[in-house]
C-alpha cells in the first residue's frame, strides 16, 4: 500500500496509464483468442456425411478412394464418363448427392468430363488454390473432391469448366 501511495503521489496519471495498458492486452489477447477460435470452427466444419478413412477406403475403389479422400487426378481420357453424352444425371460416387446434370456437360478436349455449371448447393469450393489448378471443388455434402473449375469455359454460357475426375462420378441416366 505504501509503495502504491508513492507510486501515486509521484505521477498522478500513472494509474490511469497502467488501466489502459491492462486494458489493451486484454482486448488484444480476447480478439486473438476469437480468431483462433474461429479458425478452428472452420477447420471442423462437419459435412452431412461423414465416414472415418478405414470405412472410405473399405467402401470406396482404390482409384475412387485416391481422388475423392486424397484430392488425386486420374489420368486424362482413361474415364469412360469423359465421352457420355447421354442424358441424365452425375452423382457423388461416395454418397449418391447430384452433382452435375448432363444438359450442362460438353466436350473440352481436356480428357476429364466437363461441365459448364454445377447443381447449386451440392457442390462447395475452396479458395486460395493458385489459379494454375483453378479453384478446388468438391462434394458438399461428404467432402469429396471433384476436380477444379477454371475460367475457360464455353463463352456462350457460363464461361467456367468444371473439370471433373469422371472416377468421383456415377452417372444415372435418365429414367432410372
Ligand atoms: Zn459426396
Amino acid at each position: 500500500m505504501i509503495n502504491f501511495d508513492i507510486i501515486k503521489s509521484i505521477n498522478h496519471n500513472f494509474k490511469k496509464m497502467k488501466k489502459f495498458i491492462i486494458l489493451t492486452l486484454l482486448i488484444t489477447s480476447f480478439s486473438c483468442n476469437s480468431n483462433a477460435q474461429k479458425k478452428k470452427q472452420e477447420e471442423t466444419k462437419g459435412y452431412t456425411v461423414t465416414k472415418t478413412d478405414t470405412e472410405w477406403k473399405e467402401q470406396l475403389t482404390p482409384e475412387q478412394y485416391y481422388v475423392l479422400r486424397k484430392s488425386g487426378t486420374e489420368r486424362a481420357f482413361s474415364n469412360a464418363l469423359n465421352k457420355t453424352f447421354k442424358e441424365g444425371t452425375y452423382v457423388c460416387a461416395a454418397c449418391n448427392t447430384p452433382l452435375f446434370m448432363s444438359e450442362y456437360k460438353y466436350d473440352s478436349g481436356s480428357g476429364w468430363p466437363s461441365f459448364d455449371r454445377e447443381i447449386k448447393g451440392n457442390v462447395a469450393f475452396s479458395t486460395g488454390s493458385d489459379l494454375y489448378y483453378g479453384i478446388e471443388e468438391h462434394c458438399a455434402i461428404c467432402g469429396g473432391h471433384l476436380g477444379h473449375v477454371f475460367g475457360d469455359g464455353p463463352k456462350n454460357t457460363t464461361g467456367k469448366r468444371h473439370c471433373i475426375n469422371g472416377v468421383a462420378l456415377k452417372f444415372i441416366p435418365k429414367n432410372e
